[in-house]
């Protein structure tokens, strides 16, 4: 017994977070940004990657687990996997490319699908609509007071950054990070149940799992 519980104390919780957006709208940048605290201009658009890395979350010792998607997404059935793996989604534009901006709409669609959720239990699933490129101010095509709207008729955070100034890259990450841990402490008894009367989400059931030594 008191072994068991020395070896729980020394768990740490992993958040898997997924980087989802157009490309060129700086998911990479933003990733290095916050992982290694530099701008990195010309990284490889195709290449995705895993980060992971310690972070402390509300006093506590967590790891954060970042998949930067590069466009394989693509395929369907890579993006759906890489979509039902995620517990978290900063979902990008470019605040100086309005179609970037369209696109999110779409990663929205396709990201809620995969979880099997509508748009009564969307709420669930943890989403951060993320403005980059704000150090740009005289090439936006996105104001903000349009971005925030959307991000309000979609019921999630909009915030602005900036790669590479870092203006706002920990606040995105965190902010994140702080509704995934919400979401996974909710109790099942709190979530909404599907057709069949089965609890919704696997965040309950993941507590456990995503808890590495
Ligand atoms: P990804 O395809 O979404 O991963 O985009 P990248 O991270 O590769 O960035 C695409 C280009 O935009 C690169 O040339 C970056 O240097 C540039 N970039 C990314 N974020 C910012 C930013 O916040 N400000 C500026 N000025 N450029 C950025
Ligand atoms: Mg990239």
């Amino acid at each position: 017994m008191a072994a068991n519980k020395k070896q729980n104390a020394g768990q740490t919780s992993l958040h898997k977070v997924i980087m989802v957006g157009s490309g060129g709208v700086g998911k990479s940048a933003l990733t290095l940004q916050f992982m290694y605290d530099e701008f990195v201009e010309d990284y490889e658009p195709t290449k995705a990657d895993s980060y992971r890395k310690k972070v402390v979350l509300d006093a506590e010792d967590a790891q954060i687990d970042i998949l930067d998607t590069a466009g394989q997404e693509d395929y369907a059935a890579i993006r759906d996997n890489y979509f039902r793996s995620g517990e978290g989604f900063l979902c990008v534009f470019s605040i100086t490319d309005s179609s970037s901006f369209e696109d999110t709409q779409d990663f929205r669609d396709q990201i809620l699908r995969v979880k099997g959720v509508d748009s009564n239990t969307a709420g669930s699933i943890p989403f951060l609509l993320v403005g980059n490129k704000s150090d740009l101010e005289n090439n936006r095509q996105v104001s903000q007071a349009d971005a925030q709207q959307f991000a309000e008729k979609m019921g999630v955070q909009y915030v602005e950054t900036s790669a590479k100034t870092r203006n706002n890259v920990d606040k995105a990450f965190f902010d994140l990070l702080k509704s995934i841990k919400v979401e996974k402490n909710k109790t099942v008894e709190q979530r909404p149940t599907d057709s069949t009367g089965e609890k919704q989400g696997c965040f309950a059931r993941c507590k456990k799992r995503c808890t590495i030594s």
